[in-house]
């Protein structure tokens, strides 16, 4: 019996996982940005880069999280992103026209 509610579990974690990636795809940008699933995502960014901006190789400077890409927004690899301070984002940006 206990093997089957662990079952069960592991398939409404599933599910609720698959939910969440749906609703953090629909949400407004500002609520994905102050969600939990973003935060964690955002660490392990930070993390990966050591935080070092990853483009200019700053240290103890505030970093951004920088998407390269919106397409898989609220599902986001890690490629998509990266660890960048804040002269190099508004740099980014700037070029990028946005
Ligand atoms: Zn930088
Ligand atoms: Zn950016």
């Amino acid at each position: 019996m206990s093997a089957i509610n662990l079952t069960e579990r592991a398939q409404q974690r599933a599910a609720m996982a698959r939910l969440r990636k749906r609703y953090n795809r629909r949400q407004p940008y500002g609520d994905y940005l102050t969600s939990a699933d973003w935060a964690e995502r955002r660490a392990e960014i930070l993390r990966r880069a050591d935080h070092r901006c990853e483009l200019c190789g700053a240290t103890g400077v505030p970093l951004d999280v920088h998407h390269l890409t919106y397409e898989r927004r609220g599902d986001e690899r890690y490629a998509d992103l990266k660890a960048i301070c804040r002269a190099c984002h508004t740099q980014v940006h700037h070029q990028e026209g946005k």
